[in-house]
């Protein structure tokens, strides 16, 4: 049987009978174009552009044609399966308008792969990634003025797809909903640059596990997170990091992929994150890191599990660099302590100034606003 790069059965996926094509798509433009906020004020995810990308399935006749609408409320029966059975996945990417006025995005068929690995897996309608991504540039250039004037703010892209199927049971939908929202957001960081975060470490919750959904961006992974997020904050923390398993694996932080830097335990400078085993979401920086610091070829680059075991006898012999964390909100972002059994574990930062972090950030964001050339950037307009 065919097997997706994660490992998931292709045939899985609902067959989508009839594809749609960005060439097919129908534009209703709004009357006036609503106020464009100041992006240094933003709030995440607080403010919408004016128009959204909505495109109907259903197992009798395929896709409808893609429609560019106003932004609006959806209408929805009250059974629908993503509601009770959180028969939904999202994905999220950013435009971001470079020092040249054009606008791009950052690998994004890396997202629009991932994004049909998450339908297989909730067993909603595969489509051809490719024309999905052309439907998204054709939203993106519509509402381009939405895309903020700055080098530090960039467009949110959030698309959606959910299981409309109107019935209590706990079956495959035979209706879908894809729709894809944009919202400007400000700079992660302030001008100051970055701040550390902390790191609740308690084997008290579990993110994701072997045959779960940890790998996918599905809804229910994340509204099932909030309790921990919550306790994190009681305890002092900023967010949670996640551990796996009797031998407390260090997986992932809050909704961001984990990198240590550090010298190992047989004395070698390496960059260590863990591996792609179906409990952790396979993030476009995480991807794009690795890739960069192949690339380099100054330190070894590692993705294999690791024990907080190891981290603690790491941090404690003065071993660890770096530490942070790595998605699409922040691009990177250092970690500086971790409360782990009672213990405060303290990652001593001044001492190298997070050379490594800084690099990785600036490579990446360099490519972002267009500062450099390369086919990681995807022309908008
Ligand atoms: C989205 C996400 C990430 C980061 O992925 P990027 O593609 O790099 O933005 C990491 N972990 C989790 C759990 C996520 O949901």
């Amino acid at each position: 049987m065919e097997k997706d790069k994660y490992g998931i059965e292709t045939s899985i996926s609902q067959p989508a009978i009839k594809l749609f094509k960005a060439a097919d798509i129908d534009v209703e433009f709004v009357k006036v174009s609503a106020e464009k906020p100041d992006p240094n004020r933003l709030m995440f995810g607080t403010v919408f552009s004016d128009h959204m990308l909505m495109i109907h399935w259903s197992s009798a006749r395929g896709w409808e044609r893609p429609q560019i609408k106003p932004m609006q409320n959806l209408s929805l029966h009250p059974a629908v399966s993503a509601l009770h059975y959180a028969v939904e996945l999202f994905e999220g990417l950013k435009a971001f308008r470079g020092v040249d006025n054009k606008i791009r995005l950052f690998r994004p068929m890396l997202n629009m792969e991932r994004m049909l690995h998450s339908a297989r897996r909730a067993c909603l309608p595969s489509f051809d990634p490719k024309e999905l991504l052309e439907c998204i540039k054709k939203l993106v250039v519509i509402d381009r003025e939405w895309v903020p004037y700055s080098n530090t703010a960039s467009l949110y892209i959030r698309p959606v797809l959910i299981g409309t199927e109107p019935s209590l049971g706990v079956k495959i939908a035979t209706r879908a909903l894809l729709y894809v929202i944009l919202s400007p957001v400000g700079p992660y960081f302030s001008k100051e640059g970055f701040s550390p975060v902390s790191l609740w470490a308690n084997p008290k919750y579990v993110r994701a596990w072997k045959g779960g959904t940890g790998d996918c961006k599905v809804g229910g992974n994340y509204g099932a997170s909030l309790l921990a997020q919550s306790e994190a904050l009681t305890a002092g923390c900023q967010q949670v990091l996640w551990l796996y398993g009797e031998e407390h694996y260090v997986t992932e932080a809050g909704t961001m992929n984990m990198f240590i830097y550090w010298t190992n335990e047989h004395g070698e400078e390496e960059l260590v994150t863990p591996p792609l085993d179906g409990i952790i979401l396979p993030g476009v920086v995480r991807q794009s890191i690795l890739d960069l610091a192949r690339k380099w070829n100054q330190f070894k680059v590692d993705e294999r599990p690791v024990t907080m075991n190891e981290l603690v006898k790491a941090i404690q012999q003065n071993r660890v660099t770096e530490l942070f964390g790595s998605g699409t909100a922040c691009v990177m972002c250092p970690v500086g302590r971790i409360l782990y059994k009672g213990e405060n574990l303290h990652i001593p930062i001044s001492q190298n100034g997070l050379k490594l972090t800084t690099r990785l950030l600036e490579s990446l964001t360099n490519v972002q606003y267009g500062k450099v050339e390369s086919d990681w950037a995807c022309l908008v307009i």
